[in-house]
């Protein structure tokens, strides 16, 4: 039994299209797909691997992802793919935490890696552009293999490394259940089917452009339009044959910014969804008024792939995560006493329990077991409320709420005003040591393109709209908000930037 193989890579077995590679101009049937990974499930096994053995992979985007992940997946291999921005330095950590067998990797990162290589205790393999490198001189050399491992619903399917903005990164194993649950519900939640082409230009390291956009175009047996990665011009190009875009926040503000982006060539398109980071109201509304399609904006982590989704038939409301997937529990949590479930429209920490939440973190109990409820609820880290309908609404992580002169402030509500300010782009507010209060608001602004905000102004909204304590005590005014590549502002980059800013003063 092997219940994610059987769904994802052996269901589709005819000849028709999985990938469709807009900049080579060629197609990767299921047939074929599923004839590659067998082919790699062989090169693998020949390698010495064997079921619940760890392959970290880090090459650029391209299809050998799927396919290096479809052989681990049929031998029970543990697949872990990184960051393509990684260096070789945090590389380093990665091969040594994982105790990985096996590293498959660009020959340019091998050069990068050079010292590493010669006290290797695992195979490096490479992998370049057009089947070149090592890898493959033995891959040609593979007949298909057909044996499949026999897997438990619990069997480690794959590590992801969370992106640890705060400390090192931790690995999140994730079960054969979690990928299958998840998928299963998306697809049916976001009714994908087979006749689906799936605009597809997120990187595959991270769980939303791997197990969300992938694993539910296989589970559906949709067609994927493959983009190496995002260009607002190669999105327009594509959105006329096209029926669903995945995307973060920051695809749609690009594409805003084009003047092609209308009605008419997004007609063909059934539904545009966001995720991974928060998307403005704003935002969703001028796409709307644009285009005619309300965003589908959802929520979810590594840990627990995906959790909260606004309904495909129903109301999106802009601004909100939606509603908790099928099967999925979650419940907001008093900040102090974690033992009080808070009542619709108080904010606490949002805790969640079902098939989709992780195993744990990769050898380290401790830390999985501080994480986890003593029932099973797993804590996001996320603050937000739930609203009388129990729609969700994030406002931002557990360890960026502000605590100045003894009163929390969450910078979400301050970052909403100043984003309705006619000449703001968006912001960011963040919290540092401060002598007097603990800690000192700061508001961080980007200002529309060829606008200059009139801080006065804005200054006299925020007096009207919020309590005297949340009022920043000092605005910047930047050209850029320091983004990770899924999108997220990295407030912790601010914090550190800006953490001097009330040192010897009482203001
Ligand atoms: P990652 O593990 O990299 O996927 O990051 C997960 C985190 O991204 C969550 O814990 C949230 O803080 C944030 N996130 C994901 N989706 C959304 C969303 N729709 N709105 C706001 N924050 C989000």
């Amino acid at each position: 039994m092997n219940p994610l193989f059987d769904q994802l890579f052996a269901k589709n077995q005819d000849s028709k299209i999985f990938l469709s590679f807009f900049d080579l101009d060629k197609t990767l049937t299921y047939d074929k797909f599923l004839n590659e990974i067998k082919c790699t499930a062989n090169c693998l096994k020949k390698c010495g691997l064997e079921k619940g053995d760890c392959l970290v992979l880090q090459i650029e985007k391209s299809h050998h992802v799927f396919t290096i992940y479809g052989a681990c997946v049929q031998l029970g291999i543990i697949f872990i793919p990184l960051n393509t921005s990684y260096t070789g330095f945090e590389v380093e950590y990665f091969l040594n935490d994982s105790e990985c067998k096996i590293f498959i990797t660009t020959s340019k990162m091998l050069k990068e890696l050079g010292s590493l290589e010669k006290k290797r205790s695992f195979n490096i393999e490479t992998i370049d552009a057009d089947y070149k490198g090592s890898f493959f001189s033995k891959f040609n050399e593979n007949e298909p293999l057909d044996f499949i491992e026999g897997l438990d619903e619990n069997d480690t399917a794959a590590i992801l490394y969370t992106s640890g903005t705060t400390g090192q990164s931790k690995g999140a194993m994730l079960s054969q259940k979690n990928l299958l649950s998840n998928a299963l519900t998306l697809s049916k939640a976001w009714e994908f089917t087979a006749s689906d082409i799936l605009l597809h230009a997120l990187p595959i390291y991270h769980t939303h452009g791997l197990f969300v956009a992938t694993n539910i175009a296989l589970i559906s047996g949709s067609q994927i339009r493959f983009l190496k990665k995002f260009d607002v011009d190669d999105i327009i190009l594509n959105l006329p044959s096209t029926t669903v875009m995945m995307g973060v926040p920051t695809f749609y503000t690009r594409l805003l910014e084009n003047n092609k982006l209308n009605k008419e060539i997004t007609k063909n398109m059934r539904l545009f969804i966001s995720g991974s980071a928060p998307l403005l109201e704003d935002t969703h509304k001028k796409f709307n008024d644009l285009t005619g399609h309300n965003i589908l904006e959802r929520y979810g982590m590594t840990e627990t792939n995906m959790i909260t989704s606004n309904p495909y038939t129903g109301d999106r409301k802009a601004g909100t995560v939606g509603v908790v997937l099928e099967d999925v529990e979650i419940r907001v949590v008093a900040v102090e006493n974690k033992k009080e479930v808070l009542k619709n429209g108080e904010i606490g920490v949002i805790e969640v329990k079902g098939p989709n939440v992780f195993k744990g973190y990769w050898k380290q109990p401790e830390k999985t077991k501080s994480e986890f409820r003593e029932d099973g609820f797993f804590i996001t880290g996320d603050m937000g409320y739930l609203d009388q309908d129990q729609y969700l609404t994030i406002v931002g992580r557990n360890k960026d709420l502000i605590i100045t002169g003894g009163l929390n402030v969450y910078p979400k509500e301050i970052e909403t005003i100043i984003d309705t300010h006619s000449d703001v782009e968006e912001s960011a507010v963040v919290g540092v040591l401060h002598p007097d209060f603990g800690e000192g608001i700061i508001a961080i602004i980007v200002e529309k393109s060829g606008q200059t905000v009139n801080l006065q102004s804005l200054k006299e909204t925020l007096r009207k709209n919020i309590a005297g304590f949340k009022l920043p005590k000092k605005f910047h005014i930047i050209k850029e908000l320091p983004r990770n590549s899924m999108g997220k502002v990295q407030k912790n980059i601010l914090r550190d930037t800006y953490k001097d800013e009330f040192r010897e003063t009482n203001k």
